[in-house]
Protein backbone atom coordinates (compact mmCIF):
# COMPACT_ATOMS: atom_id res chain seq x y z
CA UNK A 1 0.00 0.00 0.00
CA UNK A 2 1.22 3.69 -1.20
CA UNK A 3 2.48 5.60 2.39
CA UNK A 4 2.93 9.11 1.29
CA UNK A 5 0.23 11.51 0.14
CA UNK A 6 0.55 15.22 -0.70
CA UNK A 7 -2.75 15.66 1.72
CA UNK A 8 -3.90 12.88 4.76
CA UNK A 9 -7.18 13.96 6.32
CA UNK A 10 -8.19 12.68 9.56
CA UNK A 11 -11.86 12.29 9.71
CA UNK A 12 -15.12 11.28 7.78
CA UNK A 13 -17.07 13.64 9.19
CA UNK A 14 -18.28 16.77 6.82
CA UNK A 15 -15.26 18.93 8.01
CA UNK A 16 -12.92 16.29 6.49
CA UNK A 17 -15.31 15.25 3.46
CA UNK A 18 -15.37 19.01 2.35
CA UNK A 19 -11.76 19.75 3.02
CA UNK A 20 -10.76 16.84 0.41
CA UNK A 21 -14.02 18.09 -2.13
CA UNK A 22 -12.41 22.01 -1.61
CA UNK A 23 -9.32 20.54 -2.76
CA UNK A 24 -8.80 19.31 -6.69
CA UNK A 25 -8.37 16.29 -7.62
CA UNK A 26 -4.86 16.47 -9.21
CA UNK A 27 -3.92 16.36 -5.32
CA UNK A 28 -3.00 12.79 -3.69
CA UNK A 29 -5.25 12.89 -1.16
CA UNK A 30 -6.32 10.21 1.29
CA UNK A 31 -8.68 10.06 4.08
CA UNK A 32 -8.59 8.22 7.12
CA UNK A 33 -11.47 7.10 9.13
CA UNK A 34 -11.65 5.42 12.63
CA UNK A 35 -14.60 3.06 11.52
CA UNK A 36 -17.23 3.10 8.70
CA UNK A 37 -17.31 6.67 6.80
CA UNK A 38 -20.70 7.06 8.28
CA UNK A 39 -20.09 6.23 11.91
CA UNK A 40 -19.86 9.73 12.66
CA UNK A 41 -21.29 13.30 14.28
CA UNK A 42 -22.09 14.57 10.91
CA UNK A 43 -24.24 11.79 9.92
CA UNK A 44 -26.70 11.83 13.26
CA UNK A 45 -27.30 15.69 12.59
CA UNK A 46 -30.97 15.97 12.94
CA UNK A 47 -31.98 19.26 12.90
CA UNK A 48 -30.28 21.23 9.83
CA UNK A 49 -27.73 24.06 8.85
CA UNK A 50 -28.17 27.79 10.22
CA UNK A 51 -27.66 30.54 7.35
CA UNK A 52 -28.57 33.63 6.96
CA UNK A 53 -31.58 34.08 4.52
CA UNK A 54 -30.04 37.10 3.02
CA UNK A 55 -28.10 40.02 2.94
CA UNK A 56 -30.03 41.32 5.74
CA UNK A 57 -29.98 38.12 7.74
CA UNK A 58 -25.69 38.20 7.82
CA UNK A 59 -25.69 40.59 10.70
CA UNK A 60 -28.96 39.41 12.57
CA UNK A 61 -26.95 35.80 12.40
CA UNK A 62 -23.47 37.26 14.39
CA UNK A 63 -25.46 38.93 16.55
CA UNK A 64 -27.76 35.40 17.56
CA UNK A 65 -24.12 33.78 17.72
CA UNK A 66 -22.48 36.51 19.98
CA UNK A 67 -25.57 36.18 22.62
CA UNK A 68 -25.65 32.47 22.16
CA UNK A 69 -21.75 32.38 22.92
CA UNK A 70 -22.47 34.55 25.72
CA UNK A 71 -19.79 37.59 24.96
CA UNK A 72 -16.67 34.57 24.82
CA UNK A 73 -16.69 34.51 20.89
CA UNK A 74 -14.13 35.22 18.55
CA UNK A 75 -16.43 37.88 16.99
CA UNK A 76 -13.99 37.54 13.39
CA UNK A 77 -14.22 33.82 13.27
CA UNK A 78 -18.45 34.65 14.20
CA UNK A 79 -18.28 37.18 11.14
CA UNK A 80 -16.51 34.87 8.47
CA UNK A 81 -19.27 32.15 9.35
CA UNK A 82 -22.08 33.92 9.36
CA UNK A 83 -21.23 35.99 5.81
CA UNK A 84 -19.15 32.83 4.11
CA UNK A 85 -22.53 30.82 4.86
CA UNK A 86 -24.68 31.48 2.05
CA UNK A 87 -21.41 30.98 -0.48
CA UNK A 88 -20.84 27.60 1.41
CA UNK A 89 -24.25 26.18 1.09
CA UNK A 90 -24.65 27.49 -2.79
CA UNK A 91 -21.93 25.30 -3.54
CA UNK A 92 -23.49 22.64 -1.76
CA UNK A 93 -26.13 23.45 -3.65
CA UNK A 94 -24.47 24.10 -7.16
CA UNK A 95 -22.55 20.51 -6.64
CA UNK A 96 -25.91 18.77 -6.79
CA UNK A 97 -27.31 18.48 -2.98
CA UNK A 98 -31.16 19.13 -2.30
CA UNK A 99 -32.32 20.79 0.93
CA UNK A 100 -36.03 20.46 1.86
CA UNK A 101 -38.14 22.83 -0.41
CA UNK A 102 -41.92 23.41 -0.39
CA UNK A 103 -44.17 22.87 -2.86
CA UNK A 104 -43.56 25.70 -5.03
CA UNK A 105 -39.82 24.76 -4.94
CA UNK A 106 -38.62 27.50 -2.39
CA UNK A 107 -36.19 26.58 0.26
CA UNK A 108 -37.82 25.65 3.81
CA UNK A 109 -36.15 27.57 6.95
CA UNK A 110 -37.18 26.50 9.72
CA UNK A 111 -36.24 28.48 13.78
CA UNK A 112 -34.84 26.27 16.41
CA UNK A 113 -33.87 27.76 19.80
CA UNK A 114 -32.01 30.98 20.29
CA UNK A 115 -32.17 32.31 16.53
CA UNK A 116 -33.87 35.19 16.17
CA UNK A 117 -35.25 34.33 12.62
CA UNK A 118 -36.54 30.84 10.47
CA UNK A 119 -32.83 30.10 9.19
CA UNK A 120 -32.22 26.34 9.12
CA UNK A 121 -32.13 24.46 6.22
CA UNK A 122 -32.66 20.70 6.47
CA UNK A 123 -32.84 17.97 4.18
CA UNK A 124 -34.94 14.42 4.72
CA UNK A 125 -37.21 16.30 7.14
CA UNK A 126 -35.00 15.34 10.15
CA UNK A 127 -31.99 13.55 8.63
CA UNK A 128 -29.79 16.53 7.90
CA UNK A 129 -26.59 15.11 8.56
CA UNK A 130 -27.10 11.69 6.92
CA UNK A 131 -28.50 13.00 3.30
CA UNK A 132 -25.50 15.52 3.49
CA UNK A 133 -22.93 12.57 4.53
CA UNK A 134 -24.47 10.67 1.69
CA UNK A 135 -24.12 13.19 -0.89
CA UNK A 136 -20.49 13.84 0.03
CA UNK A 137 -19.34 10.52 -0.31
CA UNK A 138 -20.89 10.13 -3.70
CA UNK A 139 -18.88 13.13 -4.87
CA UNK A 140 -15.81 12.25 -3.62
CA UNK A 141 -12.78 11.11 -5.52
CA UNK A 142 -10.28 9.91 -3.37
CA UNK A 143 -9.59 6.94 -1.17
CA UNK A 144 -11.17 5.94 2.57
CA UNK A 145 -8.60 3.65 4.97
CA UNK A 146 -11.20 2.58 6.93
CA UNK A 147 -11.02 0.97 10.46
CA UNK A 148 -7.99 2.97 10.74
CA UNK A 149 -7.38 4.79 14.28
CA UNK A 150 -4.61 7.30 14.25
CA UNK A 151 -2.67 7.11 17.23
CA UNK A 152 0.36 9.83 16.89
CA UNK A 153 1.02 12.35 14.78
CA UNK A 154 4.51 12.52 13.15
CA UNK A 155 5.84 15.74 14.35
CA UNK A 156 9.64 17.28 14.74
CA UNK A 157 10.99 20.37 15.17
CA UNK A 158 7.78 22.19 14.36
CA UNK A 159 6.83 20.33 11.39
CA UNK A 160 4.12 17.81 11.00
CA UNK A 161 5.04 14.89 8.21
CA UNK A 162 1.91 13.02 8.96
CA UNK A 163 0.10 10.17 11.27
CA UNK A 164 1.04 6.76 13.31
CA UNK A 165 -1.88 4.69 12.15
CA UNK A 166 -3.40 1.51 13.26
CA UNK A 167 -4.99 -1.03 10.68
CA UNK A 168 -6.01 -4.24 10.22
CA UNK A 169 -3.90 -4.91 13.68
CA UNK A 170 -0.87 -3.30 12.13
CA UNK A 171 0.77 -0.19 13.21
CA UNK A 172 2.94 1.79 10.28
CA UNK A 173 3.43 5.95 9.10
CA UNK A 174 1.23 7.83 7.02
CA UNK A 175 3.40 10.39 5.15
CA UNK A 176 1.97 13.71 3.62
CA UNK A 177 2.89 17.07 3.19
CA UNK A 178 -0.16 18.50 4.94
CA UNK A 179 -2.03 16.74 7.40
CA UNK A 180 -5.49 17.77 8.37
CA UNK A 181 -7.06 16.43 11.86
CA UNK A 182 -10.94 16.32 10.91
CA UNK A 183 -11.62 14.08 13.82
CA UNK A 184 -15.12 15.44 15.58
CA UNK A 185 -15.12 16.14 19.30
CA UNK A 186 -14.88 14.40 22.41
CA UNK A 187 -18.50 12.33 23.32
CA UNK A 188 -16.67 9.22 25.02
CA UNK A 189 -15.42 11.00 27.90
CA UNK A 190 -18.87 10.96 29.30
CA UNK A 191 -21.23 8.37 30.75
CA UNK A 192 -24.13 10.01 28.73
CA UNK A 193 -23.18 11.23 25.09
CA UNK A 194 -25.75 11.63 21.59
CA UNK A 195 -22.11 10.91 19.67
CA UNK A 196 -20.57 8.26 17.04
CA UNK A 197 -18.92 5.81 19.05
CA UNK A 198 -15.55 7.03 16.88
CA UNK A 199 -15.49 10.19 19.17
CA UNK A 200 -13.36 9.80 21.68
CA UNK A 201 -11.04 13.21 21.75
CA UNK A 202 -7.97 10.71 20.24
CA UNK A 203 -6.74 14.11 18.33
CA UNK A 204 -7.34 16.24 21.22
CA UNK A 205 -5.06 14.04 23.73
CA UNK A 206 -2.40 13.51 20.74
CA UNK A 207 -1.89 17.20 20.97
CA UNK A 208 -1.82 17.60 24.06
CA UNK A 209 1.05 15.20 24.62
CA UNK A 210 2.68 17.03 21.43
CA UNK A 211 2.59 20.90 23.53
CA UNK A 212 -0.59 22.29 20.75
CA UNK A 213 -2.95 23.86 22.72
CA UNK A 214 -6.62 23.11 22.80
CA UNK A 215 -8.89 26.53 23.86
CA UNK A 216 -12.41 26.75 25.53
CA UNK A 217 -11.97 23.24 27.00
CA UNK A 218 -14.49 24.10 30.21
CA UNK A 219 -16.77 24.63 27.38
CA UNK A 220 -18.83 21.27 26.88
CA UNK A 221 -22.53 21.50 25.44
CA UNK A 222 -24.97 19.37 27.35
CA UNK A 223 -28.25 18.35 25.06
CA UNK A 224 -31.69 18.16 26.77
CA UNK A 225 -33.62 15.84 25.55
CA UNK A 226 -31.93 12.20 24.99
CA UNK A 227 -33.07 8.96 25.43
CA UNK A 228 -30.71 7.32 27.84
CA UNK A 229 -32.34 4.07 28.38
CA UNK A 230 -30.89 0.77 27.26
CA UNK A 231 -27.54 -0.28 26.69
CA UNK A 232 -26.55 2.09 23.37
CA UNK A 233 -23.13 3.68 23.64
CA UNK A 234 -24.89 6.28 21.74
CA UNK A 235 -27.66 8.02 23.33
CA UNK A 236 -30.62 8.73 20.87
CA UNK A 237 -31.16 12.44 20.56
CA UNK A 238 -34.63 14.14 20.67
CA UNK A 239 -34.04 16.89 18.32
CA UNK A 240 -34.92 20.89 19.39
CA UNK A 241 -37.06 21.26 16.55
CA UNK A 242 -39.18 18.84 18.87
CA UNK A 243 -39.65 21.38 21.87
CA UNK A 244 -40.14 24.52 19.23
CA UNK A 245 -42.89 22.27 17.86
CA UNK A 246 -45.00 21.45 20.60
CA UNK A 247 -43.80 18.66 22.67
CA UNK A 248 -43.32 19.46 26.36
CA UNK A 249 -40.97 18.33 29.16
CA UNK A 250 -42.88 16.69 32.11
CA UNK A 251 -42.57 14.98 35.28
CA UNK A 252 -44.28 11.68 36.06
CA UNK A 253 -47.73 13.66 36.98
CA UNK A 254 -47.41 15.65 34.16
CA UNK A 255 -46.22 18.97 35.59
CA UNK A 256 -44.10 21.24 33.16
CA UNK A 257 -41.71 21.78 35.64
CA UNK A 258 -39.21 23.77 33.70
CA UNK A 259 -41.37 26.71 33.96
CA UNK A 260 -39.88 26.96 37.67
CA UNK A 261 -36.43 27.40 36.59
CA UNK A 262 -37.12 29.91 33.63
CA UNK A 263 -40.67 31.69 31.93
CA UNK A 264 -39.48 30.76 28.85
CA UNK A 265 -40.02 26.65 29.98
CA UNK A 266 -39.33 23.87 27.65
CA UNK A 267 -38.48 27.24 24.88
CA UNK A 268 -35.58 27.93 27.29
CA UNK A 269 -32.00 27.87 25.92
CA UNK A 270 -30.61 24.28 25.49
CA UNK A 271 -28.16 24.82 28.63
CA UNK A 272 -30.93 26.30 30.81
CA UNK A 273 -33.01 23.04 30.18
CA UNK A 274 -30.53 20.77 30.14
CA UNK A 275 -29.69 22.13 33.88
CA UNK A 276 -33.07 22.16 35.11
CA UNK A 277 -34.27 18.90 34.01
CA UNK A 278 -30.61 17.30 35.59
CA UNK A 279 -31.44 19.33 38.88
CA UNK A 280 -34.78 18.60 39.21
CA UNK A 281 -34.64 14.61 38.51
CA UNK A 282 -31.77 14.88 41.26
CA UNK A 283 -33.81 16.88 44.16
CA UNK A 284 -37.07 14.52 42.89
CA UNK A 285 -36.02 11.20 41.90
CA UNK A 286 -38.87 11.25 39.51
CA UNK A 287 -38.72 10.31 36.07
CA UNK A 288 -38.80 12.83 33.41
CA UNK A 289 -40.51 12.68 29.77
CA UNK A 290 -41.46 14.53 26.68
CA UNK A 291 -45.20 14.08 26.13
CA UNK A 292 -45.65 14.56 22.37
CA UNK A 293 -48.95 14.84 22.53
CA UNK A 294 -49.62 17.62 20.84
CA UNK A 295 -48.36 15.97 17.41
CA UNK A 296 -50.97 14.35 15.07
CA UNK A 297 -49.42 11.07 14.00
CA UNK A 298 -49.24 11.56 10.44
CA UNK A 299 -47.43 15.33 11.07
CA UNK A 300 -44.92 13.36 13.08
CA UNK A 301 -43.95 10.70 10.95
CA UNK A 302 -43.50 13.50 8.01
CA UNK A 303 -41.93 15.52 9.97
CA UNK A 304 -39.47 13.58 12.49
CA UNK A 305 -39.11 9.64 10.72
CA UNK A 306 -35.87 9.46 11.65
CA UNK A 307 -37.18 9.72 15.46
CA UNK A 308 -40.13 8.33 14.85
CA UNK A 309 -38.30 4.86 13.31
CA UNK A 310 -35.54 5.12 15.94
CA UNK A 311 -38.23 5.36 18.90
CA UNK A 312 -40.36 2.56 16.77
CA UNK A 313 -37.39 0.03 16.97
CA UNK A 314 -36.94 0.13 20.64
CA UNK A 315 -40.44 -0.24 21.09
CA UNK A 316 -42.39 3.56 21.71
CA UNK A 317 -45.26 4.45 20.18
CA UNK A 318 -44.35 7.96 19.10
CA UNK A 319 -46.48 10.28 19.01
CA UNK A 320 -48.70 8.54 21.72
CA UNK A 321 -46.22 7.17 24.43
CA UNK A 322 -44.34 10.27 26.38
CA UNK A 323 -40.12 9.04 26.14
CA UNK A 324 -37.90 9.40 29.13
CA UNK A 325 -35.35 11.82 28.95
CA UNK A 326 -32.34 13.08 30.16
CA UNK A 327 -29.68 15.25 29.64
CA UNK A 328 -26.22 13.96 27.70
CA UNK A 329 -23.22 15.53 26.63
CA UNK A 330 -23.44 16.67 22.76
CA UNK A 331 -21.17 19.47 21.53
CA UNK A 332 -17.55 20.59 22.30
CA UNK A 333 -17.04 23.85 21.70
CA UNK A 334 -13.63 23.90 22.91
CA UNK A 335 -10.74 22.13 20.52
CA UNK A 336 -7.34 22.30 19.19
CA UNK A 337 -6.75 25.87 18.99
CA UNK A 338 -6.52 27.36 15.65
CA UNK A 339 -6.37 30.45 13.10
CA UNK A 340 -9.24 31.38 10.88
CA UNK A 341 -7.20 29.20 8.18
CA UNK A 342 -7.30 26.49 10.48
CA UNK A 343 -3.38 26.13 11.05
CA UNK A 344 -2.46 24.83 14.34
CA UNK A 345 0.57 27.87 15.48
CA UNK A 346 3.97 26.08 16.39
CA UNK A 347 3.34 23.34 14.15
CA UNK A 348 3.71 23.89 10.25
CA UNK A 349 1.38 22.07 8.04
CA UNK A 350 -1.00 20.68 10.69
CA UNK A 351 -4.29 21.86 10.92
CA UNK A 352 -8.07 21.56 12.58
CA UNK A 353 -10.93 21.87 11.23
CA UNK A 354 -14.83 20.92 12.15
CA UNK A 355 -15.61 20.22 16.03
CA UNK A 356 -12.31 19.42 16.35
CA UNK A 357 -11.13 22.60 16.39
CA UNK A 358 -11.39 26.18 17.96
CA UNK A 359 -11.60 28.74 16.38
CA UNK A 360 -13.71 30.70 19.18
CA UNK A 361 -16.47 30.80 16.84
CA UNK A 362 -19.07 29.29 19.44
CA UNK A 363 -17.71 30.76 22.56
CA UNK A 364 -19.15 29.34 25.72
CA UNK A 365 -22.14 28.01 24.25
CA UNK A 366 -22.90 26.93 20.36
CA UNK A 367 -26.22 28.64 18.84
CA UNK A 368 -27.78 25.56 17.16
CA UNK A 369 -27.18 24.07 14.18
CA UNK A 370 -24.14 26.34 13.56
CA UNK A 371 -21.58 23.76 13.41
CA UNK A 372 -22.49 21.81 10.28
CA UNK A 373 -21.72 25.37 8.91
CA UNK A 374 -18.49 25.87 10.64
CA UNK A 375 -17.53 22.57 9.01
CA UNK A 376 -18.62 23.99 5.28
CA UNK A 377 -17.33 27.70 5.68
CA UNK A 378 -13.61 26.50 7.42
CA UNK A 379 -13.19 23.42 5.24
CA UNK A 380 -12.80 26.06 2.19
CA UNK A 381 -10.45 28.04 4.40
CA UNK A 382 -8.60 25.17 5.41
CA UNK A 383 -8.53 24.15 1.46
CA UNK A 384 -7.29 27.48 0.40
CA UNK A 385 -4.48 27.73 2.59
CA UNK A 386 -2.98 24.44 1.29
CA UNK A 387 -3.31 25.30 -1.87
CA UNK A 388 -1.75 28.59 -1.34
CA UNK A 389 1.11 26.90 0.53
CA UNK A 390 1.65 23.13 -0.31
CA UNK A 391 5.47 22.38 -1.63
CA UNK A 392 6.01 20.72 -4.88
CA UNK A 393 8.49 19.24 -3.22
CA UNK A 394 9.19 18.14 0.48
CA UNK A 395 11.71 15.95 1.90
CA UNK A 396 9.96 13.90 3.94
CA UNK A 397 11.84 12.11 7.36
CA UNK A 398 11.25 9.01 7.94
CA UNK A 399 9.87 8.30 11.72
CA UNK A 400 9.96 5.02 13.63
CA UNK A 401 6.79 2.85 13.34
CA UNK A 402 7.40 2.06 17.40
CA UNK A 403 3.93 2.63 19.13
CA UNK A 404 3.36 2.46 22.64
CA UNK A 405 0.81 -0.58 23.95
CA UNK A 406 -2.60 0.70 23.02
CA UNK A 407 -4.68 -1.58 25.05
CA UNK A 408 -4.26 -3.04 28.49
CA UNK A 409 -6.18 -5.26 30.70
CA UNK A 410 -8.44 -2.79 33.45
CA UNK A 411 -8.45 -0.19 30.59
CA UNK A 412 -12.20 -1.12 29.87
CA UNK A 413 -13.13 -0.71 34.02
CA UNK A 414 -11.24 2.68 34.27
CA UNK A 415 -12.77 4.01 30.88
CA UNK A 416 -16.16 3.65 32.41
CA UNK A 417 -15.11 5.29 35.60
CA UNK A 418 -13.46 7.40 33.80
CA UNK A 419 -17.17 8.20 31.82
CA UNK A 420 -19.19 8.34 35.23
CA UNK A 421 -16.67 10.86 36.65
CA UNK A 422 -16.73 13.21 34.07
CA UNK A 423 -20.42 12.61 33.81
CA UNK A 424 -21.03 13.71 37.98
CA UNK A 425 -18.09 16.24 38.11
CA UNK A 426 -16.90 17.64 34.78
CA UNK A 427 -21.05 17.85 33.34
CA UNK A 428 -24.02 20.05 33.45
CA UNK A 429 -23.11 21.14 36.83
CA UNK A 430 -20.10 21.73 38.42
CA UNK A 431 -18.65 23.05 41.97
CA UNK A 432 -15.03 22.96 43.26
CA UNK A 433 -14.91 20.04 45.44
CA UNK A 434 -16.29 17.64 42.82
CA UNK A 435 -13.74 19.42 40.48
CA UNK A 436 -11.00 18.95 42.27
CA UNK A 437 -11.96 14.88 43.77
CA UNK A 438 -12.60 14.23 39.34
CA UNK A 439 -8.84 16.02 39.21
CA UNK A 440 -7.27 13.88 41.53
CA UNK A 441 -8.47 10.80 40.57
CA UNK A 442 -8.04 11.63 36.97
CA UNK A 443 -4.05 12.40 37.96
CA UNK A 444 -4.08 8.94 39.58
CA UNK A 445 -5.56 6.88 36.85
CA UNK A 446 -2.48 8.28 34.33
CA UNK A 447 -0.08 7.08 36.36
CA UNK A 448 -1.26 4.08 36.24
CA UNK A 449 0.05 1.35 33.84
CA UNK A 450 -2.72 1.81 31.52
CA UNK A 451 -2.68 1.37 27.29
CA UNK A 452 -2.13 4.84 25.33
CA UNK A 453 -5.42 5.25 24.52
CA UNK A 454 -7.10 5.63 28.00
CA UNK A 455 -4.33 7.66 28.57
CA UNK A 456 -5.36 10.32 25.79
CA UNK A 457 -8.91 10.15 26.76
CA UNK A 458 -7.35 10.93 30.50
CA UNK A 459 -4.99 13.85 29.06
CA UNK A 460 -8.38 15.90 27.47
CA UNK A 461 -10.32 14.99 30.38
CA UNK A 462 -7.59 16.65 32.69
CA UNK A 463 -7.85 19.49 30.53
CA UNK A 464 -11.35 19.90 30.55
CA UNK A 465 -11.32 19.78 34.65
CA UNK A 466 -8.52 21.73 34.84
CA UNK A 467 -10.18 24.74 32.73
CA UNK A 468 -13.15 24.56 34.52
CA UNK A 469 -11.28 24.81 37.71
CA UNK A 470 -9.63 28.38 36.47
CA UNK A 471 -12.99 29.62 35.53
CA UNK A 472 -14.35 30.52 38.81
CA UNK A 473 -17.77 32.26 37.45
CA UNK A 474 -20.82 30.97 35.45
CA UNK A 475 -20.70 31.78 31.99
CA UNK A 476 -22.36 30.13 29.10
CA UNK A 477 -22.50 26.49 29.37
CA UNK A 478 -19.40 26.33 31.96
CA UNK A 479 -22.13 26.38 35.33
CA UNK A 480 -20.75 26.52 38.89
CA UNK A 481 -23.34 25.91 40.83
CA UNK A 482 -22.63 26.81 45.19
CA UNK A 483 -20.38 24.50 46.63
CA UNK A 484 -22.16 22.86 49.86
CA UNK A 485 -19.28 21.60 50.74
CA UNK A 486 -17.56 24.91 51.41
C1 LIG B 1 -27.03 13.50 17.38
C2 LIG B 1 -26.43 14.78 16.89
C3 LIG B 1 -27.23 15.71 16.24
C4 LIG B 1 -26.66 16.90 15.77
N1 LIG B 1 -27.45 17.78 15.07
C5 LIG B 1 -26.86 18.87 14.51
C6 LIG B 1 -27.61 19.73 13.66
O1 LIG B 1 -28.79 19.52 13.40
N2 LIG B 1 -26.98 20.81 13.13
C7 LIG B 1 -25.67 21.10 13.38
O2 LIG B 1 -25.14 22.08 12.86
N3 LIG B 1 -24.94 20.28 14.17
C8 LIG B 1 -25.50 19.18 14.73
N4 LIG B 1 -24.75 18.36 15.51
C9 LIG B 1 -23.31 18.63 15.65
C10 LIG B 1 -22.61 18.26 14.34
O3 LIG B 1 -23.19 17.09 13.83
C11 LIG B 1 -21.13 18.03 14.54
O4 LIG B 1 -20.56 19.07 15.28
C12 LIG B 1 -20.42 17.95 13.18
O5 LIG B 1 -21.07 17.01 12.36
C13 LIG B 1 -18.97 17.58 13.38
O6 LIG B 1 -18.42 17.30 12.13
P1 LIG B 1 -16.90 16.92 12.03
O7 LIG B 1 -16.63 16.62 10.60
O8 LIG B 1 -16.07 17.93 12.70
O9 LIG B 1 -16.76 15.58 12.92
P2 LIG B 1 -17.54 14.20 12.82
O10 LIG B 1 -18.66 14.25 11.87
O11 LIG B 1 -17.85 13.77 14.20
O12 LIG B 1 -16.44 13.22 12.19
C14 LIG B 1 -15.30 12.84 12.92
C15 LIG B 1 -14.53 11.79 12.14
O13 LIG B 1 -13.24 11.61 12.72
C16 LIG B 1 -12.95 10.21 12.80
N5 LIG B 1 -11.96 9.99 13.88
C17 LIG B 1 -12.05 10.32 15.19
N6 LIG B 1 -10.93 9.97 15.84
C18 LIG B 1 -10.11 9.38 14.91
C19 LIG B 1 -8.84 8.77 14.96
N7 LIG B 1 -8.12 8.70 16.09
N8 LIG B 1 -8.33 8.21 13.83
C20 LIG B 1 -9.03 8.26 12.66
N9 LIG B 1 -10.26 8.82 12.56
C21 LIG B 1 -10.78 9.38 13.67
C22 LIG B 1 -14.29 9.58 13.06
O14 LIG B 1 -14.26 8.20 12.75
C23 LIG B 1 -15.16 10.41 12.11
O15 LIG B 1 -15.05 9.89 10.81
C24 LIG B 1 -25.29 17.17 16.00
C25 LIG B 1 -24.51 16.25 16.67
C26 LIG B 1 -25.06 15.06 17.11
C27 LIG B 1 -24.19 14.08 17.82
Amino acid sequence: MKTSYDVLIIGTGIAGLQTALNLPKSLNILIVSKDYAWECNTFYAQGGVAVAVDEADISLHVKDTLEAGTGHCNKEAVEVLCSNGPLAIQRLIDMGFEFDKDEKGKLLYTKEAAHSQNRILHAGGDATGRYIHLFMMEQLFCPILYNTQVTDLLIEDGECYGARVLHADRIFNLYAKKVIIASGGVGSLYEYHTNARTISADMQGICLSHGIALADMEMMQFHPTAFVLGNAVRKQLLSESLRGEGAKVVDEEGKRFVYEYDTRGELAPRDIVSRAIFDYKQKTQKEVYLDLSAFEEAHFKQRFPSIYFNMKNIGYDLPRQRIPISPAFHYAMGGIKTDLEGKIAGVKNLYAVGEAANTGVHGANRLASNSLLEGLVFSYRVAQDILKTIAQEKTLKVFSEKEAILMKEGDKELKNELRNLMWCHAGIMRDKTNLEKAFKRVEEMIELPIGKLLKLRLLVSREIIQSALKRKASLGAHYIKEDVNR
